[in-house]
């Protein structure tokens, strides 16, 4: 295990397998099956070092276009621009 404590809010930490997103330039690749670390109380994930590797050899072997062909489509990806900065915190 990573971390039995969530740096942020002070929750339990668990290991669980988890969905991770890999931006492929305007392409998504959902990686399933990684284990991480999950808070119960805020949902921060802590990744083992190997697991961050992976990820990048996968968004590396990605940026293959040929290598994205072979997979599954499972959704699209919109754009919207409002044409202006949306700021959702006020100061
Ligand atoms: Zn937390």
């Amino acid at each position: 295990m990573i971390v039995s404590k969530c740096a942020i809010c002070g929750g339990k930490v668990e290991e669980k397998e988890v969905s991770e997103t890999v931006r492929v330039g305007n392409d998504f690749v959902v990686v399933e099956n990684v284990i991480a670390g999950v808070c119960a109380g805020c949902g921060e994930r802590y990744y083992p070092p190997g697991v961050v590797d992976r990820l990048r050899d996968i968004e590396m072997h990605a940026m293959d276009r040929g290598a994205l062909k072979g997979l599954h489509i499972v959704g699209h990806t919109y754009r919207i621009n409002y044409g202006a900065p949306i700021h959702g915190i006020s100061v």
